[in-house]
């Protein structure tokens, strides 16, 4: 059987293996199993109800219906149907996962839910039995693992297999937690369902129904932008600790801008996603005050309109250096192929004079706030560089400039940044990077950010490092 399964990193850590209970212990969920951070999570009272976002009197009558995510609380006879139990934590875990989709950025976005009807959803108990539908599985493997395959068809032949629906399944009992299109071209058995399972009901729920968020799956080994980074605050690789997703506007999510798109896995696969534009999530709308924030496009962040070779859109160079797309190389100095963000820029620095590469746009600031740059460098051989913030007032004339400390880049990619208070007057920044003279070296240079500092949601007002 070759079902195109994506388990959770949690379960490569082993912190998502179900133990195998008997026949007549009660599989226990992990109720606790939730994040804790990036930034603090509220108590579960102060966590806002989601709602429904359609109503349905047969949930699996779905057709017509806008595309919904629906809850299914799964059961087998091995520990019983324990749903009255359940239900109103299920519903809050459900609420506590819209909650971190639209905090994760300054954007406003929800997670279309769909309810059944005949429950006063005006009580909290009554929303969540319309929103939480149980179901049980025939085919359960009492005493074992359930595969996620028996999940799907059992789902499929009790008519959850509506194609405006994706099932978030919370499984009470010992099963997988993964998520996966039931499709024969994914070796299932063709219901053609997208379901996101688990036994452990926390952030994993989140991370398993953001792998549905393409059409065919979102993986998670790409999910940096450049290579070999994955302990990063971000639910899709540390579920058990951060609801956080992409903060860098740059890997599989960016609200910011819809037509961006991240390749899904590593090369020589190509599809690209940006889960921004998932129909299963509300449109993505500007601004409310959340945790991640960029003030610049796409290209600027990651570098991929042109060829390798090619020049760099939207970046521009002064003095001693020229730039060009990373030509191919070995994978770890080009952020290339075998990651997303498969391209970057090299500035091949020249020792006659300060070396600058700039992005050519300058975004708009306001005089008195702070602002934070961030970038990804690297090179193959050594060198110095720093991060320079440039201000500039409305008619253009330079004002000011903000300078990180000399960094030695290394071998490895790693981030960089500087931080600064726009000064008065200051209408829009320009962001550098500059190789002082006497150098003689190469860089690359990838994962581009710049944050406004106002989220309120981080101790100094931006996102943490890394
Ligand atoms: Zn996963």
């Amino acid at each position: 059987m070759k079902f195109r399964r994506l388990v959770s990193v949690l379960a490569a850590a082993g912190a998502a293996v179900m133990i195998a209970t008997g026949p007549a212990a009660a599989f226990a969920p992990p109720y606790d199993d939730l994040p804790t951070g990036p930034y603090p999570q509220p108590a579960d009272v102060d966590v806002p109800k989601r709602g429904c976002a359609a109503t349905l009197s047969d949930p699996t009558n779905a057709t017509g219906s806008i595309p919904a995510i629906q809850v299914i609380y799964a059961w087998h006879d091995g520990g019983g149907n324990n749903y009255a139990a359940h239900v109103e934590k299920i519903a809050k875990i459900v609420d506590r996962m819209d909650w971190a989709l639209d905090e994760s950025t300054n954007y406003d976005q929800h997670i279309n839910f769909s309810c059944r009807s005949g429950y006063d959803t005006s009580t909290y108990s009554g929303y969540a039995q319309a929103l939480v539908v149980p179901e049980k599985i025939e085919n359960g493997v009492i005493g074992g693992k359930t595969l996620t395959g028996v999940v799907a068809a059992d789902l499929a032949a009790a008519g959850y297999d509506v194609p405006n629906r994706r099932y978030l399944v919370f499984e009470d009992f010992n099963g997988t937690a993964e998520a996966m299109y039931d499709t024969l071209a994914n070796g299932g058995t063709g219901s053609g369902i997208g379901v996101a399972v688990s036994g452990g009901w926390g952030g994993n729920m989140l991370h398993e129904l953001l792998h549905l968020g393409h059409a065919d799956y979102v993986d998670h080994s790409k999910v940096t932008e450049t290579p070999d980074v994955l302990s990063y605050p971000d639910v899709m690789s540390n579920p058990s600790f951060d609801w956080q997703l992409d903060h860098n506007f740059n890997n599989y999510y960016d609200p910011s801008e819809t037509t961006a798109t991240f390749y899904t896995d590593n090369y020589s696969d190509t599809r690209k996603v940006n889960v921004a534009t998932w129909p299963f999530f509300t449109t993505p709308t500007c601004c409310d005050v959340g945790y991640s924030n960029d003030l610049l496009t796409a290209q600027e962040r990651t570098i991929e309109a042109e060829a390798p070779y090619g020049y760099p859109s939207g970046f521009g160079t002064s003095g001693g250096g020229w730039m060009q797309v990373t030509p191919p190389g070995p994978d770890a100095a080009t952020s290339a192929r075998y990651y997303d963000g498969r391209r970057s820029l090299t500035m091949n620095v020249q020792s006659h004079a300060d070396g600058f590469v700039s992005v050519t746009r300058k975004p708009a600031v306001t005089a008195g706030q702070r602002y934070k740059f961030w970038a990804w460098l690297t090179t193959s051989t050594s060198g110095n560089i720093r991060l320079r913030l440039s201000w500039y007032n409305s008619s253009n004339t330079l004002l000011s400039t903000s300078d990180s400390s000399l960094y030695g880049l290394t071998s490895s990619w790693a981030e960089y940044s500087v931080s600064a208070v726009a000064p008065a007057n200051a209408a829009s920044v320009q962001l550098s990077v500059m190789s002082p003279s006497g150098q003689t070296f190469a860089y690359q240079l990838d994962a581009l950010q710049l944050n406004h500092c106002n989220n309120g949601k981080t101790t100094d007002g931006c996102r943490l490092p890394g």
